[in-house]
């Protein structure tokens, strides 16, 4: 995928603010948590994430490329919602619930227009409703802007969804509690969203995937650990491998 223009460039944004307000508290409590999209970098410029909502800002923000927009949208979003919905989701992991409306979010965006981080502004008791919006409405832009079908790209934010919560069940010592949190979650957010799995190998858990990011696709792009359309042997084989460290 061929980055473009540098997304500060393109879209003219100010500098990310340092984490303040509720999220700050989160923050605190979660050992690493710049490495779960929580922390914005230094440098990075900031955009209100109300702007992923809007099809001509996705259209500046996904890679140029040579292949097809399906793939370069779907592969962005595989990052984006990941971030996306980090703040949510730690606020959940850490018992302080942050709003996931877009209008209380901004994001920090790569120079190649992939969110890294994303703020809330906001507690909110419930976030579920403020997911669901969020989820339906830049699901709903990219779909548009990249010419394809809703249903592929709700399945990869599950899997950010699973995948998140596994990560902060790891930093935070209980990721068994954590990831429980992950179906109840899908649930009240409701179809389409589907619902999130994991699976245990050799002691470890994993995320087992519902969606397909496309990477393969990319130039560059190698399979994915945990490909579902890989034989189940092997997947298994290779999952015991990564559990063992090997
Ligand atoms: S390797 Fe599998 S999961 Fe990864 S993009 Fe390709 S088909 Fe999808």
């Amino acid at each position: 995928m061929t980055p473009g223009p540098p997304a500060s460039s393109r879209v003219g944004l100010s500098q990310t603010d340092p984490v303040v307000g509720p999220q700050a508290e989160v923050v605190a409590r979660i050992p690493g948590a710049a490495a779960h999209g929580l922390v914005a970098p230094p440098g990075c410029p900031a955009l209100p994430a109300a702007r992923l909502a809007d099809p001509a800002w996705l259209a500046r923000l996904i890679p140029q490329g040579t292949t097809s927009p399906r793939v370069r949208a779907t592969v962005w979003w595989y990052s984006a919602s990941a971030v996306l919905t980090a703040p949510v989701l730690a606020g959940l992991a850490v018992g302080r619930p942050l709003s996931a409306r877009l209008e209380d979010t901004t994001v920090s965006l790569a120079p190649d227009g992939r969110p890294v981080a994303a703020v809330s502004a906001a507690g909110h008791a419930d976030p579920v409703a403020g997911l669901r919006e969020t989820l339906g409405a830049v699901v709903g832009a990219l779909a548009q802007v990249a010419g394809m079908r809703a249903r592929p790209l709700w399945a990869v934010a599950t899997d950010s969804l699973a995948n998140g919560l596994l990560g902060l069940g790891r930093a935070l010592g209980d990721v068994a509690a954590v990831t429980a949190l992950a179906a109840p979650l899908a649930a009240a957010v409701g179809p389409p969203l589907p619902a999130p799995r994991y699976v245990d190998v050799a002691g470890t858990r994993f995320t087992r995937r519902v969606s397909c990011c496309l990477v393969d696709r990319l130039p560059s792009g190698a399979t994915c650990l945990s490909c579902p359309r890989r034989a189940p042997g092997e997947r298994q084989a290779l999952l015991e491998s990564v559990a063992r460290g090997h």
